[in-house]
């Protein structure tokens, strides 16, 4: 049984490449690593009602657990190469694997990463993807490079998915939130419209950004030699931006004003919330990086290449921790604990 399982994954990720000598079959795979390359290696795991609802669709939670690991190799500027998968399923599902294999295919051939091998268990189900990638020597991105007076940029928009979250979840929910937020309440207005009025092609682009994030690869690519330090917002933007000071010794200033809302967010939820799913909600899956020398319209250029808008949203300060300022450059307080609900 759980060889006609592997063999249905075998079947549908199945992406060639040279440099696999051997993949699935044997007790490991075998892999040509370049000279001069470093090899970039991470692991993320994805738990059914934590990591994802467990009525999500299968195809969504293929997708989702390959693009969480791809997204942290753009955060090192690596080219991805090769994956594992280690699967926990409650029951022989063939159905479900079917699908699941579907999604992590669709993403797996956009990527050009080839799955060599695994694990198939019982148990409650938990999907832990392994990724390996490749970067040219000492030219991996880290957090630790920022310094004062560096710019910090953004990849694409912030809170999508954190406001898809929002909306299903007082959707779902015929009870109140046990832990209201003001945040919340915000938003909680705004459903009650929603429930009316559904928007769907806005609805529709927040949970495509949920569901099936695109992890900003060729991004990562293009940053490499550009960016002083970079790391993939996957917490919240002032949680993963505050891991970039904590690991450079510095602090930032971000303009609230200047934070990238998308139309579709917009849409549904008012100015205020807007910023706080920038600022907190997690799932972005966005590049976030600092820059020393203000090249800003070369850096916009440079992504737009690789396929994605970036947007100056601050800068790297002496000191330590993260201040949120206004038009007039005052301070924000921000209520992070609110979005504790997206905690992880
Ligand atoms: P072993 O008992 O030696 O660990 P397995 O029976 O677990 O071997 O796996 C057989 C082969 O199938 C191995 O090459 C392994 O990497 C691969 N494999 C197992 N499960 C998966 C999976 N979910 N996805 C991809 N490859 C898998
Ligand atoms: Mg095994």
């Amino acid at each position: 049984m759980e060889f006609d399982l592997i063999d249905a994954i075998r079947a549908r990720v199945n992406v060639p490449r040279t440099d696999v000598a051997m993949g699935i079959g044997d007790d490991a795979a075998l892999l040509d690593v370049p000279n001069g390359r470093q090899l970039v290696a991470c692991t993320d795991t994805l738990v059914a009602g934590v990591h994802f609802p467990a009525v999500a669709a299968p195809e969504d939670i293929g997708w989702k657990s390959l693009a969480v690991n791809l997204s942290d190799l753009a955060a090192m500027g690596a080219e991805p190469a090769w994956a594992l998968l280690a699967l926990t399923l409650p029951d022989a599902d063939t159905a479900f694997v079917e699908r699941f294999a579907q999604g992590f295919a669709e993403l797996a051939r956009a990527q050009r990463i080839a799955l060599v091998g695994g694990d198939t268990t019982q148990g409650p189900l938990s999907v832990t993807v392994t990724v390996l990638g490749l970067v040219p020597r000492d030219l991996g991105l880290t957090r630790g490079g920022a310094r004062a007076g560096d710019s910090v940029f953004v990849t694409g928009m912030l809170g999508d998915a954190a406001g898809a979250l929002c909306l299903l979840q007082d959707l779902q929910e015929s009870h109140p939130p046990r832990r209201a937020s003001a945040g919340r309440e915000a938003a909680g207005g705004r459903v009650a419209a929603f429930r009316q009025h559904v928007r769907e092609d806005a609805d529709a682009s927040l949970l495509a950004r949920l569901n099936r994030p695109e992890p900003r690869v060729a991004a990562g690519l293009a940053l490499r030699g550009v960016a002083s330090a970079c790391i993939d917002v996957s917490d919240g933007l002032l949680a993963d931006l505050g891991h970039v000071c904590a690991a450079s010794g510095v602090g930032a200033e971000i303009e609230a004003d200047a934070l990238p809302i998308s139309s579709q967010l917009a849409a549904s939820f008012d100015a205020q919330a807007c910023r706080d799913l920038a600022l907190s909600g997690g799932d972005d899956y966005e590049l976030c990086f600092t820059e020393p020398s203000a090249r800003e319209t070369e850096i916009v250029e440079k992504l737009a290449h690789a396929g994605c808008g970036v947007t100056r949203i601050g800068r790297i300060v002496a000191g330590s921790g993260i201040r949120v300022l206004d038009a007039n450059a005052n301070e924000i307080e921000i209520a992070r604990a609110g979005w504790e609900h997206f905690a992880r």
